[in-house]
């Protein structure tokens, strides 16, 4: 497909703003820009999310409910009018050979888009809904089509083609972002290949220019895949050079060298309230190891729910700490900073290590006052969030940063940790995680860091029964179970689902859920834990929960990660359709974890017949198994937690589909570098900009928030 004539306009060169391209006014070019988009290139590089087929127009007679479809034909005639609540409604009627059809859009705003005016041929695409015995049209997406020898309004392909849909936000619609990237298709010729082309021909991709072509307007979807891929590459080789890069970059970091000896690792044991376990024992040697080097350890733990992470997290602090440095251990909510204290508290009971929790419920002066301890070095162990490194927070000599179950603390916060040991010195980092990454994908993620994997549980665990149940049939049986349960003293947790904080329909459910459950157990004492409530109104109902004074907690999300009530037994998971397998199975680690077995009950509210997802589930109790089939599933975005960035930033690259391309990249890099590390070579300029490129852009994503 050649791009269109460009009419009066110099042909815009990659470099340039995307304001050349016309169309775009400042508020699109705002919404571009929150996408990452400010050049031609970076648009040209923006990859359609997907591809509607609008080849096969459907005739009108024939539509069916519930099928998308494209239509093509003849405006009649079209109005608008107000609906209820200033709601304005566009609709109008389309006619072709075969018959006639309605159409009808939910905008606000008065004006008739040009395309509707009667007379007009137009291609609409949308979805068949039934209205009375009628099928409507609703909200399709319009396309102006020219009359025979007609030249089209903008000359950008809306029809009788693949076309694409490009990644939105709010302000910007697809056939905006769709005719912005034409217009700067022109510009695609003057993009020059990051590697030469025998090495492209080797890995079987396209030239950048035919590449990107193919990718917006393709003829056939193999080829958008193909150069999906060509773009892919680019932003593998860049994540490759750039692990690369701080690898070698680590060695000139400092970091105080801090030595485990026989004497030390004896009285860090004696404070545990048991022997690690040999899994256990592997990992904290590997730690140790890492903090005996003058350079900073940068290591991430994975192991599933109550594989004992906290106990060798308290390991490393406690030897920092012993060696006169200080420690932070980070939380990601409040509720477990709480539990840490409670934790380390206990270990530390008669030593003369400080502890302070910086946490939200405290305010003004108080807080002032523990900051200033801190920055003095007079607290030993700061626990806390992730507010704990923020710039606030000064310290004396922090020797160690533990993250827990916050697999995304990024490049850029690990940044923010240098200079917090004083004299350029970067303290030790150790990030760990239940969330199961598959090894290849820790591996791409986190290549930059060691990784070290506790298999398997603590001795005396039983596991827990995990069932899927239909509320409709089995609401009594789990009703009987849990209230077994309670009799004979244990306790339970019912959980329930919540988008985001401000989702005020799963706090509904929540609230309603715990007044249900305490009128059908009024024998019992019905707690209720959610995000919206304060700090210490939060700690409160924990601590209520810990020391057994209530017995069942409705919670939302708030206790997914890391709660350790050993004497809760039942788990219900209302609406277990709408969490991911992994978090179901992070949930379900909330309770087995005395000697007691557990029982998981997973409500399925989906009237759907296909409770096979759920089923995992029920079938192994294998963290990454469960993460493996959620990453088929659902993709990496989901599992990371990472969706609207894409992982590392990518936004052609897929993965795992894209692990083989990543291993070519990763050896393009390494011979690249190999014989140019510095990417001063002439030909390398184009990577070199690539890479340039990509770090402004994590810069700008990054401080913007
Ligand atoms: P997670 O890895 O999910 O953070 P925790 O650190 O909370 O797991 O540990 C889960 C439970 O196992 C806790 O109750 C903890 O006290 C217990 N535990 C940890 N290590 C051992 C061990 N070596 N022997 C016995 N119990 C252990
Ligand atoms: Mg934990």
């Amino acid at each position: 497909m050649t791009p269109p004539p460009t009419r009066a306009r110099t042909p815009p060169v990659p470099g340039d703003d995307v304001s050349v391209l016309g169309g775009l006014t400042a508020t699109r070019r705002r919404a571009l820009s929150r996408l990452g988009v400010e050049t031609v290139e970076d648009l040209l590089r923006l990859a359609p999310r997907r591809y509607e087929d609008r080849r096969h127009p459907q005739p009108i007679a024939q539509l069916v409910e519930g099928s998308t479809v494209l239509v093509i034909g003849e405006v009649i005639s079209a109005r608008v009018f107000r609906a209820r609540r200033g709601l304005t409604i566009h609709e109008a009627v389309v006619a072709d050979a075969t018959g006639e059809v309605k159409a009808r859009w939910f905008h606000r705003g008065g004006w008739m888009p040009r395309a509707l005016q009667a007379g007009t041929s137009v291609a609409l695409f949308g979805t068949v809904k039934a209205r009375g015995r009628a099928v409507e049209l609703a909200s399709p997406a319009i396309e102006h089509l020219p009359a025979e020898g007609e030249e089209s309004e903008d000359g950008v392909p809306g029809a009788n083609r693949l076309v694409p849909v490009h990644p939105l936000t709010s302000g910007l619609t697809a056939p905006v972002v769709r005719r912005a990237v034409w217009n700067a298709l022109p510009a695609a010729d003057a993009l020059a290949d990051s590697l030469p082309p025998e090495r492209l021909a080797a890995l079987g991709l396209p030239r950048l220019a035919d590449a990107l072509r193919a990718l917006h307007f393709p003829d056939r979807l193999e080829d958008a895949e193909q150069a999906r891929r060509r773009l892919a590459l680019d932003e593998l080789l860049v994540h490759e050079i750039l692990l690369a890069r701080r690898r070698r970059n680590r060695l000139a970091e400092r970091a105080p060298a801090i030595a485990v000896d026989a004497r030390l690792d004896a009285r860090i044991r004696a404070r545990l309230p048991f022997s690690l376990t040999e899994a256990q024992d592997a990992v904290v040697a590997e730690i140790a190891a890492d903090l005996a080097r003058p350079h900073p350890m940068n290591r991430l733990l994975q192991g599933d729910v109550g594989s004992g992470k906290t106990a060798v997290a308290a390991y490393a602090l406690l030897a920092v700490v012993a060696r006169g440095h200080q420690g932070a251990f980070m939380a990601p909510t409040e509720v477990l900073a709480r539990q840490h204290e409670r934790t380390l508290g206990a270990l530390l009971e008669g030593s003369r290590v400080r502890i302070e929790t910086l946490a939200g419920g405290r305010r003004g002066k108080a807080r002032q006052e523990a900051l200033e301890r801190v920055a003095r070095g007079e607290v030993d162990l700061v626990l806390g969030t992730h507010a704990v490194i923020s710039k606030a927070v000064r310290f004396d000599d922090l020797g160690l940063v533990v993250v827990d179950e916050q697999h995304k603390f990024g490049v850029r916060q690990r940044h923010d940790l240098v200079a917090k040991a004083g004299d350029d010195r970067r303290p030790h980092l150790l990030v760990m995680t239940a969330t199961p990454i598959p090894r290849t994908l820790a591996l791409t993620v986190y290549g930059d860091l060691d990784v070290s994997v506790i298999t398997g549980r603590p001795p005396g665990r039983r596991p827990v029964e995990t069932c899927v149940v239909d509320p409709a049939r089995q609401g009594r049986e789990v009703l009987d179970r849990v209230r077994a349960e309670l009799a004979v003293g244990r306790q339970a947790f019912v959980i329930y689902p919540l988008v985001e904080e401000s989702d005020k329909l799963g706090l509904r459910d929540a609230v309603d859920g715990r007044a249900r459950w305490a009128r059908a157990l009024p024998d019992h004492r019905v707690g209720l834990l959610h995000g919206r409530m304060k700090p210490e109104e939060k700690e409160t109902v924990m601590a209520a929960f810990l020391s057994g004074a209530v017995h069942l907690l409705v919670a939302t999300v708030v206790v997914e990660v890391g709660i350790d009530v050993p004497n809760a037994t039942v788990l219900v998971v209302e609406h277990a359709e709408r969490f991911g397998l992994s978090q179901l199975h992070q949930l379900r680690g909330r309770i087995g974890r005395g000697t007691v077995g557990g029982l998981c009950v997973l409500v399925d509210r989906s009237k759907d017949q296909t409770p096979a997802r759920l089923e995992v589930l029920a079938a192994t109790d294998d963290g990454f198994e469960i993460a493996e089939e959620d990453l088929k599933l659902r993709g990496t975005g989901d599992v990371l937690g990472t969706r609207q960035h894409g992982v590392a930033g990518f936004r052609a690259a897929r993965l795992p589909r894209d692990l083989p391309l990543l291993g070519h990249a990763r050896r393009e890099a390494t011979a690249v570098l190999d014989v140019d590390p510095g990417l001063e070579d002439p030909v390398h300029a184009v990577l070199a900009g690539l890479v340039a490129a990509r770090l402004e852009r994590a810069e700008r994503t990054e401080s913007g928030g």
